[in-house]
Parts: structure tokens; sequence; C-alpha cells
């Protein structure tokens, strides 16, 4: 049967955007995009290039998406933006998956695989990129260096310890707890974030409890000239009113 508007598949032109928006539009000749890096999948169907010397951070995560999906312990991650990477060959070559909805829909954020040999390529997010550096071509110590891993995700499931020292967060940094052996100078830094953060969230809720006050009493104080207990602040919040 000829293929009719009725029996075709809705996505397959929606489907077709994708390759004109980064991370997936291809620079002709690789114009004016400087190559850093390159990286293939297992297969060598998909190839990309990477114009920057190092990633925005590079992390392990340790989650047990990131471990059923690579079939391995854990993930290392490096992050770069959409602009960054140019596939030079087989972009069309790609396949997506979403963890979140278990759909193979090109959903953000979701995971990218070679469609033939299935290597996991990246996890593509909103705004930006995880790359998996062993698909890297390093070519000295000096470039795998670049991509020195600065911290742990999700250490609790961890199927092996790693004393390397380094920042261990029991969720995603920084919204979750510093655990195990992260070093002595992360453990205050963060004590210290948290303190500060406490102390911010106290200072708002005193700031809007006192503004409560004060719109009660501010018809009495009229007369009154500017100041009050809190002096400037008060005065200024006064003067907005
Ligand atoms: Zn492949
Ligand atoms: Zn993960």
């Amino acid at each position: 049967m000829a293929p009719t508007k009725e029996n075709e598949d809705p996505s397959t032109n929606a489907n077709e955007e994708w390759k004109k928006k980064a991370p997936y539009s291809i620079h002709e000749d690789g114009a004016g995009f400087k190559v850093v890096y390159e990286a293939n999948c297992h297969c060598g169907r998909v190839r990309y290039q990477l114009n920057k010397e190092k990633p925005l951070a590079s992390k392990f995560c340790h989650c047990t998406t990131c471990q059923t999906q690579h079939g391995a312990p854990f993930q290392w991650a490096a992050i770069f933006h959409k602009e960054d990477i140019n596939f030079s060959h087989g972009h069309h070559n790609l396949e997506w998956y979403d963890p979140g909805e278990k759909s193979i829909a090109h959903k953000l954020p979701c995971k990218v695989r070679c469609s033939f040999c299935h290597s996991p390529i990246m996890d593509e997010g909103r705004n930006m990129i995880l790359l998996f550096p062993t698909l890297i071509n390093f070519k000295s110590e000096a470039e795998k260096r670049n991509f020195e891993v600065e911290m742990h995700m999700f250490y609790t499931h961890r199927v092996v310890d790693i004393p390397d020292g380094k920042p261990k967060w029991s969720g995603l940094s920084d919204d979750s707890d510093l655990i195990e052996d992260s070093p002595e100078s992360a453990k205050k830094e963060w004590e210290k974030k948290k303190a500060e953060k406490k102390k911010e969230e106290k200072k708002k809720e005193k700031e809007e409890e006192h503004q409560d006050k004060k719109q009660k009493t501010d018809h009495k104080q009229n007369g009154e000239n500017g100041k009050n207990e809190d002096g400037e602040k008060g005065y200024e919040l006064r003067s907005k009113d």
C-alpha cells in the first residue's frame, strides 16, 4: 500500500527539526569550528568533535539509572554547552531514550546512543550535554587530565567504594549531603554554605515578618520621621510603600 497522509508517522517531520539545532547541527567542513578533541562510538558510525579544552564540569554519577543504562558501576560524565560539539559523521545514526517516561521519543532530558552499536554517546539536557569522555581519543595524559573528575554524585547508591578523597554527594551536588571520605576542606566549605543559606533564610523571614508588622502599624507612624528600629533598611522599605 502506498503511504498516504493518514498512515504517515506524524513524528517523522517533527523529528527532522533536531538536525538543525545544537547539539546536532553540523558545521559544514568544520566551518569556524576549532577541533580540540575527536571521539567516536564503538562501531565508528557516529563521530564527533569538541571545540573546548575542558568541560564545564566532570563527575562520576553512581545513580541506579546510570548503572543500568551503562551496564557499569557508575557513569563518567563531562558537561559541555550544546554549541561545543560537532557531529562530523553519522549524526543521523542516533537514537534516544527518555528514562523518565521510558520512551524512545526525543524528549529532553534524554539519553543519546548510536543506533547501530548502541554505545552511549551523551545525555542531552535542556541547555547542556553530558558527554562520556571514554569515547574521546585522547592524544596525551595531559588531555585526559583536563577531564579529571571533581566529585561523585548519588554516592549512597554506589556498588563500589572509591577512596579518592574527592567530594561525595548523597544526591545531586549542592542539593544533597556530603558524605563518606569527602575532603575536610570540601566539608568545611559545604558547612559554611549551609550556614549562610540558613542565615539568609532567617533574614528573609525576619524581613517579611517585619514588613507585615509595619504594614499594620504604619498608619500610626505617619507623623514620625523616617527611621525605625532597623535604621536605613527600614526606611527604604517604608519609602517604597
Ligand atoms: Zn556505533
Ligand atoms: Zn546518574
